[in-house]
């Protein structure tokens, strides 16, 4: 069984469509898991969730999804990133607030646990060090913890209490040691690689492969001049930042 894990896809069609042509590339997906914040910023928010949910797949809310249906408010998000909030909820159908209403904020599947954030603050905990990390431990009970909200692909390796932090590997073979791992962002990544980030699970090989691709950036721009959204928005999808 493959499963393709994804984060932060944030409206961003032409790097979804992207990240699944290249993953089904690779093989057969049994199923998308999904690490929340599927809208938000970007110019498709109703297309990403439809392409989203014509697959099988299992998915946790973001913030910017709790955000856009008003079930958090936007007081801690930046200008732009409240500006493109409030385009996307007038932009979503009532069919899309009752699914975005129902996904869970955490969430169990077999060895992982897929959350959004952190295990410990599932909406807006960022783990971006091994302290952070740290703290997440006590939060989750399965073996592996599945995390995006920073956009930035990472692993946070435990050893007994101890964290330490590398670069995502192009292959990780699963062992004993526990793990937090983000496949970076799909839509909207951060780590100034402007390629879609994913990375998937093969149940067989029990192993984790770590891919990047390239998509049609200007067209997803342009999208977003016409739409009204934030400029800002638009140019750092050209420096992954
Ligand atoms: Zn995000």
């Amino acid at each position: 069984m493959r499963y393709l894990i994804i984060a932060d896809i944030h409206s961003n069609l032409e790097a979804f469509t992207a990240v699944l042509r290249a993953a089904k590339g690779e093989g057969e997906i049994t199923e998308i898991w999904c690490l929340g914040d599927i809208i938000g910023y970007g110019p498709d928010p109703r297309s990403c969730l439809h392409l989203l949910r014509e697959h099988p797949h299992i998915c946790v809310a973001g913030n910017h999804d709790m955000a856009a249906i008003g079930k958090i408010d936007t007081s801690d998000f930046n200008v732009a990133a409240a500006l493109a909030t409030n385009w996307t909820s007038q932009h979503l159908s009532n069919e899309d607030i009752q699914y975005l209403a129902s996904l869970p904020i955490i969430r169990e599947v077999g060895n992982f646990t897929l959350v959004h954030g952190s295990p410990r603050g599932p909406l807006w905990e960022y783990v971006l060090s091994p302290l952070e990390a740290e703290g997440g431990l006590p939060y989750f009970h399965t073996k592996y913890c599945l995390i995006g909200h920073s956009h930035v692909p990472t692993l946070f390796m435990f050893e007994g209490n101890h964290c330490y932090q590398t670069m995502l590997p192009s292959t990780l073979l699963l062992g004993k040691n526990r793990f937090m791992l983000n496949p970076g962002g799909v839509g909207q990544p951060r780590d100034r690689d402007p390629k879609a980030s994913f990375v998937i699970y093969d149940s067989v090989s029990n192993s984790i492969m770590y891919y990047r691709v390239r998509y049609d950036i200007s067209t997803t721009q342009e999208k977003m001049i016409r739409s009204g959204l934030p400029r800002s928005l638009a140019n750092r999808l050209n420096y992954g930042t």
